[in-house]
C-alpha cells in the first residue's frame, strides 16, 4: 500500500498522457467501420489506465483517514460500477441501445452533480475562482443533463406519460425565466464557492429545466436530443475535472463535449432541422394532416413471396433499403443471403443508408457488418438517391420515416423537410412491415399507397427467408 502511495506522481501523469492519446486514436477508429472494433478496445483500455492510475493518487488524498476504508470504497465503486455496467451490456438489445446511451449520459451527469457538490463541502470552496466556475458549472450542467436524460430514456421507452411531447402555451417564457433564475445563482455561487445551500439550489432549478426543457422534444427529434445530451454530460465531467484538478477527466470530458455537438450537427442536417428548432419548437402532427384511413383507405395493393421473387427474377438493379424493422427482426443474416443470391444471379444489389435509420447512428451499418454484408455495398443517402430511377425494384424492409414523402410535400409535418430515400422513384417499391402502423414520427406513409408500391406484410426475417426459398424454388 505504501508503495502504491508514494508511486512518482510523474508516472502516473504519464499514465494520464497515454489514457488521453488512447481516447483520441480510439475515436479516430470509430469514425469507420472497418476499424470501429479496434477503436472501442483502444477507448476502453484508456478508460482502464485512467482508473488505475487515479487510484494512488486517491490512497494519497485518503491517507490521513482509515487507508482501509479508503480501499474498499475504491473496490466497491469499481465492482459496483462494473457489474451494473457488464449486466447493462449483456442484457440490453441493440434496438434499446439509445436508451442505454440516454442512461449513461445521465449517470455521468448525475455523478459530476455529486463529485463537484461533495468537494465543495470536503475544501469548504477555498479552490480559488477557476474551481468555483468549475464547481457551479457541474452543477448546473450536470443537473440539465441528469434529468432531461431520464425524461429522454422514458420517451424513448414510450413510457405513458412521456409518449406525446408536453407542450403548453407559457412554456417558454417559463424556460426564459428559468435560465435567467440560473444565471444569476451561477454567479452568486461563484461569489460564494463557500456555499452549499446556492450550489443545491442551482442543481434543483438545472434539475426543473432539464425536465422543462427535454419534455417538449419528441418524435423524431430524440436522436439529436441524446446527441446534445452527451456533449452536456462530456462538459460536465470535464468542469468536474477542474474541481478535481484532474487532467484525464478534464481531457476525456472535452473530447466527448466536443464530439457531442459534432454529433448533434451531424444529426440536425439529417433531419433537416436547426438545433434552435429542435430544442425550442414543437413536434407533433401538422394542423389539417391526413389521417391513416384518408391516406391509405382502398389504395394498398398486397404482395406474397412468390410474386416478390418473380419480379426479382427479371430484375436487372435492387436497392435494399433497411429500418428500424430489419433490427426488431433481426433480419440482417437473411437479407445479406437474399443480396448474396441476387448478386451470383447477376443482379446489381446496393445498400442505402438513411444517417437516422434505426434508433441510432450508425445503427443500420452495424447490423449490416455483423452480417458480413461488404462495406463498399451500404450507400449513404447522397450516393444512392441519383440512382433510384434506375432501380427496377427497392426492397423496403422495415424502414418507415426516412422513406415518408411527406417529408418533401408537407411543410406542416413532424419530419417536413428532412432528407428521405428516394424509394419512391424505383420502377417498383416493395415495402416489408407487420402492418400499416406508423413509424417513430406517428405519422401515416403515402408511399405505402403509391401505384408503384407493393406492401409485403410479415415479421422482416420471415419475409425474407420466404422470399429467399421462393427465389430457390
Ligand atoms: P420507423 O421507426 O420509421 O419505422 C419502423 C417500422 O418498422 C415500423 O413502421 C414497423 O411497422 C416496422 N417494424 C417493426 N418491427 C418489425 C418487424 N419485426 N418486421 C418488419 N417490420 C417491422 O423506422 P425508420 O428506420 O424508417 O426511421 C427511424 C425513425 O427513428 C426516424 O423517425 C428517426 O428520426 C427516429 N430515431 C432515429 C434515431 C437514430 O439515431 N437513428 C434515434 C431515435 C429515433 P410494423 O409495426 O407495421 O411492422
Amino acid at each position: 500500500m505504501d508503495y502504491l502511495i508514494n508511486i512518482n506522481p510523474a508516472y502516473l501523469d504519464l499514465a494520464y498522457v497515454l489514457a488521453a492519446v488512447l481516447f483520441i486514436i480510439g475515436l479516430k477508429g470509430l469514425c469507420r467501420p472497418r476499424t470501429a472494433v479496434r477503436g472501442n478496445i483502444l477507448g476502453a483500455t484508456g478508460m482502464l489506465i485512467a482508473v488505475l492510475a487515479t487510484v494512488p493518487m486517491m490512497l494519497k488524498e485518503g491517507q490521513d483517514k482509515h487507508i482501509m476504508t479508503t480501499v474498499g470504497l475504491v473496490v466497491a465503486a469499481v465492482l459496483i460500477g462494473s457489474v451494473i455496467g457488464a449486466l447493462l451490456a449483456l442484457k440490453i438489445r441493440m434496438t434499446t441501445m439509445p436508451q442505454m446511451v440516454a442512461l449513461l449520459n445521465g449517470f455521468g451527469g448525475g455523478a459530476s452533480v455529486l463529485v463537484a457538490g461533495a468537494e465543495q463541502l470536503a475544501k469548504g470552496g477555498s479552490g480559488g475562482l477557476v474551481v468555483a466556475v468549475a464547481t457551479v458549472a457541474s452543477g448546473l450542467i450536470g443537473g440539465v443533463t441528469f434529468w432531461g436524460s431520464l425524461v429522454a430514456f422514458a420517451k424513448l421507452e414510450e413510457y405513458k406519460w412521456f409518449k406525446k411531447p408536453c407542450y403548453y402555451p407559457g412554456l417558454r417564457t417559463i424556460n426564459a425565466l428559468l435560465g435567467i433564475i440560473a444565471i444569476v445563482l451561477f454567479v452568486w455561487g461563484v461569489m460564494h464557492p463557500e456555499s452549499t445551500a446556492i450550489y443545491w439550489a442551482l442543481v434543483l432549478l438545472a434539475s426543473v429545466l432539464g425536465l422543462t426543457l427535454v419534455n417538449p422534444i419528441g418524435g423524431a427529434d430524440m436522436p439529436v436530443v441524446i446527441a446534445l445530451l452527451n456533449s452536456y454530460s462530456g462538459l460536465a465531467a470535464a468542469s468536474t475535472g477542474f474541481v478535481l484538478g484532474n487532467s484525464v477527466l478534464i481531457i476525456a470530458g472535452a473530447l466527448v463535449g466536443a464530439l457531442g455537438i459534432i454529433l448533434t450537427q451531424i444529426m440536425c442536417k439529417a433531419m433537416n432541422r436547426s438545433m434552435t428548432n429542435v430544442l425550442f419548437g414543437t413536434l407533433g402532427p401538422g394542423e389539417g394532416a391526413q389521417t391513416a384511413d384518408e391516406v391509405y383507405g382502398g389504395k394498398v395493393k398486397s404482395t406474397t413471396a412468390d410474386e416478390v421473387a418473380m419480379m426479382l427474377d427479371g430484375a436487372r438493379r435492387v436497392v435494399i433499403v433497411p429500418g428500424y424493422g430489419m433490427a426488431v427482426a433481426q433480419a440482417q443474416h437473411a437479407v445479406s443471403e437474399l443480396s448474396e443470391l441476387l448478386e451470383s444471379r447477376g443482379v446489381e444489389v446496393d445498400f442505402a443508408i438513411h444517417p437516422v435509420a434505426g434508433r441510432m447512428p450508425g445503427h443500420m451499418n452495424v447490423l449490416l457488418a455483423e452480417a458480413d454484408v461488404p462495406y463498399d455495398k451500404l450507400k449513404e443517402m447522397d450516393e444512392v438517391n441519383p440512382t433510384f430511377s434506375q432501380t427496377d425494384v427497392a426492397i423496403v424492409i422495415g424502414a418507415n420515416d426516412v422513406v415518408n414523402p411527406v417529408a418533401r410535400t408537407d411543410p406542416n409535418s413532424p419530419i417536413a423537410g428532412m432528407p428521405i430515400l428516394d424509394v419512391d422513384k424505383a420502377r417498383t417499391v416493395v415495402i416489408i412491415k407487420r402492418s400499416l402502423s406508423p413509424g417513430f414520427a406517428g405519422i401515416p406513409n403515402p408511399l405505402f399507397a403509391a401505384d408503384n408500391t407493393l406492401m409485403y406484410f410479415a415479421d422482416g426475417k420471415k419475409a425474407i427467408l420466404d422470399l429467399l426459398m421462393a427465389l430457390k424454388e
